[in-house]
């Protein structure tokens, strides 16, 4: 009998035989949305539990057999963060999804981990309320993960990223206890802010199992504007001006002219004539707000405007913004995106070196992102069979990264660190900050068994 063997049979004495799965090499259990980037992992065995405590007895008996644990939410992650790239046991939380409480008066709902961020927003949504945080791809993706990675979105300018919006979390820690951290209580500075150490550790912490979320009141009017101007520094210039005469947008996106180019055909309107940049804005409030603050933006970006349109559906708008991905990604077959940000003041600086860089490269390259954040998906279009062109794409991120710390940007802006950035924090932290994360890393996981390889400070071989 294999490890593996006695692995499953361990496991399936736990869950039953349907919760424990093979994992052949081309299961969905074995990638996540890096996959176009080429990573693959291979898991000794997936498994699903249906309840937190199956959760920390599988937590408990892999942390007794030295077995790594990769918590898997919706696999819609960008860096390989849920990929097994080690082996051991993948842990999905696909069925971990109960409401545990929904309180509408109390503007706050308590949810497992599997439930769909989509399902978070649209149950606010039918007790009159509004879940703020809404990264791309939230039909797929959980609650647990967004928390996991401390997901952003277009309305993390106004709304900030998911981890605002968590008062309290329950999760399995090593060796597989089911803790309490946070709870309702609105004020709250017992202890060491654990449940932020959490947010956005990407399961090398622990498996977050349900998560406590503070809503808002239903927003009683929404309206998106796309301001078209000729130049990338008339958008950047457009985009500073916005904070700037003290007025606060939902959200406030940006597509660069290559970006436009590629993506024109299903805009939902008319892309003018000589646009090189577009800003994507949403106002919200009451009507009467989004009325006036509708009309002091016409007047503020009109005068450099090509055009100013505001689409009728709004959802139509950001739909085709959640396309981008997909659309660049089919213009010669793939695409490199790493997402980075900057101060907002650098980020045309940022832009224009960026470009120059992929150009030296011998690639063509866009930009698009959360403009108003400073958030750069800075992306490079490439064949994927083309061996030389993906080396020449590391070595554009490689000269990215430099340049980010060098403006004083993130490596990692919202997509979380995984696999595909491990090792970078050290061109952005202080050493003994560096030397600390290591330190966080270690007390809560003595043995390196969660998530193993992935959100490293530093490259393997230079860790302590
Ligand atoms: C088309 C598209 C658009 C996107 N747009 C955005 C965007 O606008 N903003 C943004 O921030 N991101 C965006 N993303 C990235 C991705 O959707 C987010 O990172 C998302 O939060 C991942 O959630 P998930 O449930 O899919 O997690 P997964 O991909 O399954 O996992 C992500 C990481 O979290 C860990 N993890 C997952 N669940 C748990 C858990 N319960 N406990 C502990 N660790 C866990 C995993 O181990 C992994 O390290 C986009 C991705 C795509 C494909």
């Amino acid at each position: 009998m294999t490890v593996s063997d006695s692995l499953k049979n361990d496991l399936t004495r736990l869950l039953g035989p349907e919760h424990v799965l093979n994992a052949p090499a081309q299961s969905p259990y074995n990638s996540d949305a890096s996959r176009r980037r080429g990573l693959h992992g291979r898991a000794d065995a997936v498994v699903l539990p249906g309840s937190a405590q199956e959760v920390a007895a599988v937590v408990r008996w892999c942390y007794a057999h030295d077995v790594a644990i990769v918590a898997r939410g919706g696999g819609t992650g960008l860096t390989g963060g849920a990929v097994p790239t080690d082996g051991g046991v993948v842990l999905s939380l696909e069925r971990v999804r109960a409401v545990r409480e929904l309180e509408p008066g109390l503007w706050r709902m308590f949810v497992e981990a599997g439930v769909s961020t989509r399902d978070v927003q649209r149950l606010a949504r039918e007790n009159g309320l509004f879940f703020a945080p809404d990264p791309g791809a939230s039909e797929q993706s959980q609650i647990g993960g967004n928390v996991a990675t401390n997901a952003g979105g277009p309305h993390a300018l106004k709304y900030g990223v998911t981890g605002a919006w968590v008062t309290g979390l329950e999760a399995v820690l090593a060796p597989g206890e089911l803790v309490q951290v946070g709870g309702w209580a609105r004020k709250d500075v017992a202890g060491y802010d654990i449940k932020s150490l959490l947010i956005g550790s990407e399961g090398t912490l622990g498996v977050i199992t349900a998560v406590r979320l503070r809503l808002l009141p239903a927003r009683e009017a929404q309206v998106a504007l796309v301001v078209f101007v000729g130049t990338r520094a008339e958008g950047c210039a457009a985009m500073l001006s916005v904070p700037a005469a003290g007025m606060e947008v939902a959200a406030m996106d940006f597509a660069d002219g290559e970006t436009l180019a590629h993506l024109a055909g299903g805009y939902p309107g008319e892309v003018p004539d000589g646009a090189g940049f577009a800003l994507l804005l949403e106002v919200d409030g009451t009507r009467e707000q989004v009325e006036q603050q509708t009309d002091e933006l016409r007047e503020l970006l009109g005068g450099g405007a090509l055009a100013i349109e505001q689409p009728q559906d709004a959802a139509a708008l950001w739909r085709w913004r959640d396309g981008f991905n997909g659309v660049l990604s089919g213009v010669r077959g793939a695409k490199v995106s790493e997402d980075v940000s900057f101060p907002v003041e650098r980020l045309q600086e940022g832009l224009e070196r960026f470009e120059e860089i992929a150009a030296r490269h011998g690639l063509s390259s866009c930009a698009f992102g959360h403009g108003g954040d400073g958030n750069v998906h800075a992306t490079v279009l490439v064949d994927p069979a083309d061996d030389a062109q993906l080396d020449r794409a590391q070595a554009v991120g490689a000269e990215l990264f430099s340049l980010v710390g060098e403006l004083g940007g993130s490596i990692a802006a919202e997509h979380g660190v995984g696999w595909l950035k491990r090792g970078l924090l050290t061109s952005q932290w202080d050493a003994r900050a560096v030397q600390l994360h290591e330190q966080i890393k270690l007390a809560f996981d003595p043995k390196g068994l969660l998530n193993p390889g992935k959100k490293l400070a530093r490259p393997p071989a230079a860790a302590s």
